[in-house]
């Protein structure tokens, strides 16, 4: 008994587009990711490519109208439905560059609503390429299933994060020198919530009371050990995923 194929095909290359997607809908490809189905993945007519817009879930559509530089999708059917993406707020401060896109790529893999880089006193870096963020995170989402992409915020300084911080969602604060054990804290904290983490050197002093000033802020511990702001950020969203997000 021969077994039936899966559907959608294993192998079906993904992709982000901004089309509203739907039963029927044609979206044009071209450029970069028309360069990838056409000449990395050998696309050809008929066969199956996964599109996501973020918004409509993820679409099976069939490659037609294949030219050397740009090709057609038409939506066949629904393979996921819109994802529930867990209420959680990555806000980091910005460090050098390679690190801020490792951020970027697993905060999205991981499930992260929103990434916010926040501007702080001792942050070696004071300006960020959000567009080059954003197309790691499209690319993330591509490789890890996701139908939505995080939100990525504009830089903002520690400050206006803090003045405008809403109380009803948590804010918890990787505090270095010091705070509640993360499982216990998490575990007393469910509900919406965000991690705010410092930049190579760390927050200091004044940012620190006033972080701890702010209301919904919970300072956490990360262990004994300092670690490094990225690892800090990945570590945090793989803790609270588990105990607040969706890896149940
Ligand atoms: N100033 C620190 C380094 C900062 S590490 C030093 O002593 O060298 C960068 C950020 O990661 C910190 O601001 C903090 O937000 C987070 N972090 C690192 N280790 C942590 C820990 N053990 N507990 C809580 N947060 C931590």
């Amino acid at each position: 008994m021969t077994a039936t194929p899966a559907w959608p095909p294993q192998s079906a290359p993904r992709l982000h587009v901004e089309t509203q997607l739907g039963d029927g809908v044609v979206v044009p490809v071209d450029g970069n990711p028309a360069h990838y189905l056409i000449s990395v993945m050998r696309v050809k007519p008929d066969d199956i490519v996964l599109l996501f817009d973020g918004r409509s879930g993820e679409w099976a559509a069939r490659a037609r109208d294949i030219r050397k530089r740009d090709l057609m999708l038409e939506c066949v059917s629904q393979t996921k439905p819109p994802e529930h993406v867990p209420d959680f707020w990555l806000c980091c401060a910005p460090i050098r560059k390679g690190r801020i896109d490792l951020i970027a790529e697993k905060a999205c893999e991981l499930g992260v609503a929103r990434l916010q880089p926040v501007l702080t006193r001792r942050a070696v870096v004071d300006k960020l390429n959000l567009d080059r963020l954003h197309a790691h995170l499209v690319e993330a989402a591509e490789q890890c299933g996701r139908t939505a992409l995080p939100e990525l915020g504009s830089m903002m300084k520690l400050d206006a994060l803090l003045a405008g911080w809403s109380a009803d969602r948590h804010l918890f604060f990787a505090d270095e020198t010091g705070g509640e054990p993360l499982e216990q804290s998490l575990h007393k904290h469910p509900g919406p919530a965000a991690f705010l983490i410092g930049p190579e050197g760390g927050f200091d002093p004044a940012e620190a009371e006033a972080i701890r000033a702010t209301p919904g802020a919970v300072p956490v511990s990360l262990g004994p050990r300092i670690l490094r702001a990225e690892t800090a950020a990945i570590a945090a969203t793989a803790a609270w995923m588990t105990i607040n997000g969706d890896w149940k």
